[in-house]
């Protein structure tokens, strides 16, 4: 995982005050192209994860921690999970 990317996932788990379960976080390549269309593919350079999170509440209090961090530029929402990436500034908060 790459060392900035982490500082900030912890700086955002400290806020928010809970663990989080990741469910994927590196991938290499070809594990990613058996799992993902996503060709920008930030799992595999160490700069995303998938944080489990069923809860609602609590996934709400990590995506406003998330936004208000401001390194995470490529954030999904499911029903279950956030992916957050470092992204870019062409990426955004989306919804699965
Ligand atoms: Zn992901």
């Amino acid at each position: 995982m790459d060392e900035g990317y982490m500082k900030a996932l912890q700086d955002v788990r400290t806020a928010c005050g809970f663990g989080f379960k990741v469910n994927s976080a590196y991938r290499c390549g070809d594990y990613n192209a058996k799992v993902s269309k996503n060709t920008r593919g930030q799992h595999s350079t160490g700069e995303a994860v998938d944080i489990s999170m069923k809860d609602r509440y609590k996934r709400f209090q990590l995506l406003q921690k998330a936004i208000e961090c401001g390194y995470f530029k490529d954030i999904a929402i499911s029903k279950t999970f956030i992916h957050l990436g470092k992204g870019n500034v062409e990426n955004g908060v989306g919804v699965y």
